[in-house]
């Protein structure tokens, strides 16, 4: 005979406490409909599993709440239980919501060959005074910008193809970002940057992917 308080036990540990609610839901039906089924969990390509075999009741119905519990999983993050989706361009899959996945994830974005930088002046950062003129960098190959929380400072480096991240560190405390089409425009304590956005990995909005990490903080 099953227990329901031990498989539920067993279902909450196999599973991200997001989906717990789910398993809330769906659990009791299915061990009425299976007193002596064999109950497993986990999850599978980002999405909920409770699969039961041997005898039941009602095969059908059994099946229909298996299938209802997957679905379901599908918009509710794992790790947190607010709505998510099903992230699938990576190398991994799971269903998040946008502040999960920014924990999950570095940024990286493929900007133009040139980018325009806004500087202060060393008098200027002292007094705490105005930026100086756009300047151009011309880096003359498309590179890579990368963005990481790191140690509590957000920090971004942009490097070039086949050279070392090292070699290429903007590290700042990022102050604001804001993305507009394919217009990037960053602020850090003692630059501006303006980026033009070639391509993001993952393809999620900057601005919000930073409004998190900064409420982190
Ligand atoms: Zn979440």
């Amino acid at each position: 005979m099953n227990e329901l308080n031990k498989l539920l036990q067993e279902a909450k540990s196999s599973v991200g406490q997001g989906w717990w609610p789910i398993i809330e839901k769906y659990l009791q039906q299915m061990v009425e409909l299976a007193p002596e089924g064999e109950f497993f969990f986990k999850e599978k390509y980002g999405t909920l599993r409770m699969r039961v075999y041997g005898k039941a009741l009602d095969h059908e119905k059994l099946t229909a709440l298996e299938m209802a519990a997957e679905h379901e999983s599908a918009t509710v993050c794992e790790k947190c239980g607010d709505p998510g989706r099903l992230r699938d361009d990576r190398d991994w899959i799971k269903t998040l919501c946008d502040s999960c996945l920014a924990k999950e994830t570095e940024m990286n974005i493929i900007i133009e060959p040139n980018f325009w930088v806004k500087l202060k002046t060393a008098s200027a950062r002292k007094t705490g005074g105005a930026y100086s003129d756009w300047r151009a960098a011309f880096v003359g190959k498309e590179g890579c910008l990368s963005f990481r929380y790191y140690s509590k400072t957000f920090q971004f480096e942009y490097y070039l193809d086949g050279e070392e991240p090292e070699d290429q560190m903007i590290s700042g405390r990022i102050e604001h970002v804001e993305e507009n089409g394919d217009e990037l425009n960053i602020r850090t304590n003692n630059s501006k940057y303006a980026f033009k956005i070639i391509k993001k990995t993952p393809n999620e909005d900057t601005t919000a992917y930073y409004a998190y990490l900064m409420n982190k903080e």
